[in-house]
């Protein structure tokens, strides 16, 4: 690798050309309100504008910053879906069921493209199309789930043949693909920036460097605590991903904190646009996945690692620039820019928690790392449930708070994680992958 030192200060690429951000206040005084969202990520900004477009009033309380969590670490793939396979949700719930939770997926991802387009949305530069591709040897399974979905749900995807991928990536470990051309990339922290904006101009009152430190969620007035206010509200929404361990034990002991970590490489120039013609995003499978898109005309961002602790990035930047040099050999040795990660909370069933989890309390949380669709279709479900008493949400109640097995569950999937880099690694040697390790 070239000797180029990244930066690793915690800010993402995408933290760089990033439009203009307004400074909002703390929380000084009490408040009352009709609602109040804890956690200023994708998930509560959606709910809080949704709520407060049906004209309730709405405060939103964070901790450090609009977005401050993964929701500005992520590599920006809008997909339909959830991180659960459709077939393990048809076994769970049932086909009918599972139609309806697919459709909603989808609803997810025209909520974000709508966003978009309504709010005028600066710098958000949407690419088009998910393209996912078998790595080392044709996968069958792509076939029947892309088949699946076209016949039985109506879905947009497609059944690509390893010719056409290879005509948009020059890669030697590339066979089969799916092909989903409605969904989309975008930059991720102009869109929560975005949302941030649009919210705040259907009357959401953002107040940052505000935690919520307690709740009360007994009685018609729920209270919540935070440094130096305190909010009351008829409706809590609890959006806080990871950080809520303080506020509701319960809920946090049922999500698995997994870390994984992004690349971005220098320009790369024509070697890159001549080695990946797609410009939507691209997600290679086989026991470990790797995630990466182009950015920036000539660079590629890339994820993949995943731990169940927080390590230090720069520990991935060697291993991601061998991912994708293994991927795109005609790169060379390429060099890494910028290096971070994201933490995000992931339920054991892999599905989202939308709901209302007693009188008043409600959570949009544990989108794991599928968060854009999913919690822009939980912002509409709940603030239709809190504002007009619909019970669409309920789609979702197959998927209880179940708990994550605490240091056990996280060591177990670990161990999980790294069967599966090791398998990886033992299928590029097999099938002499070039730099294989
Ligand atoms: C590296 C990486 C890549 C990813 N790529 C994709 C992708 O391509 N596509 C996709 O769909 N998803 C992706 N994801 C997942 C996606 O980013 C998340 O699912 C999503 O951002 C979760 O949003 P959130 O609002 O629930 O959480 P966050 O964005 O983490 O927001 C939670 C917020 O709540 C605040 N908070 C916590 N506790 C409190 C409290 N007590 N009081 C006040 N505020 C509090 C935090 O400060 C934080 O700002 C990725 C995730 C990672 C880490």
């Amino acid at each position: 690798m070239q000797a180029h030192k990244p930066i690793s200060d915690g800010h993402s690429w995408y933290a760089e050309p990033m439009a203009p951000v307004p400074e909002r206040p703390r929380l000084t005084f009490d408040l009352d309100v009709d609602v109040c969202v804890i956690g200023g990520g994708l998930a509560g900004l959606t709910v809080a504008r949704e709520v407060a477009r049906r004209g309730w009033s709405v405060a939103l309380l964070e901790a450090q910053t609009v977005a401050s969590g993964a929701s500005r670490r992520n590599v920006g793939f809008v997909l339909p879906g959830f991180l659960e396979t459709i077939d393990r949700i048809i076994e769970r719930v049932g086909m009918d069921q599972a139609k309806e939770l697919w459709t909603l997926s989808e609803r997810g991802v025209e909520y974000v493209r709508e966003t978009i387009r309504d709010t005028n949305m600066p710098g958000v530069t949407p690419a088009d199309g998910w393209l996912q591709v078998a790595k080392f040897r044709h996968d069958p399974a792509l076939n029947k789930t892309a088949t699946l979905l076209s016949e039985q749900f109506g879905a947009q995807v497609e059944s690509w043949s390893a010719e056409q991928v290879g005509a948009v990536l020059k890669s030697p470990l590339y066979r089969n693909g799916m092909h989903f051309p409605r969904a989309f990339t975008v930059h991720p922290v102009n869109y929560v920036q975005g949302l941030a904006a649009a919210a705040e101009q259907a009357g959401v009152r953002i107040f940052e460097h505000t935690p919520a430190l307690s709740l009360d969620p007994a009685g018609i007035r729920k209270r919540i605590g935070t440094p130096s206010a305190r909010v009351r509200a008829a409706q809590v929404v609890l959006a806080g991903n990871t950080g809520l361990e303080g506020l509701m034990p319960r809920l946090a002991a049922s999500l698995l904190p997994v870390t994984s970590y992004v690349v971005t490489t220098v320009p790369l120039g024509d070697k890159l646009r001549e080695a990946v013609t797609y410009q939507g995003g691209v997600s290679d499978t086989d026991f470990m996945d790797n995630h990466y898109r182009i950015t920036g005309g000539d660079r590629l961002v890339c994820s993949g690692g995943l731990t169940t602790w927080q390590s230090d990035p720069k520990r991935f930047v060697r291993r991601l620039a061998r991912d994708i040099r293994r991927a795109f050999p005609q790169l060379g040795s390429v060099a890494i820019d910028h290096v971070w990660s994201g933490t995000t909370g992931s339920p054991v069933h892999k599905m989202p928690q939308i709901g209302e989890i007693a009188p008043g309390v409600w959570v949009s949380n544990g989108y794991g790392g599928q968060g854009y669709n999913t919690s822009a279709v939980a912002g509409e479900l709940i603030a239709a449930g809190i504002v007009e008493g619909d019970e669409s949400w309920r789609a979702f109640s197959s998927y209880d708070l179940v708990w994550a097995g605490g240091k056990t569950g996280r060591s177990a999937m670990q161990v999980y994680y790294w069967s599966c880099r090791f398998r990886d690694r033992f299928h590029a040697v097999f099938n002499n992958a070039p730099d294989a390790p």
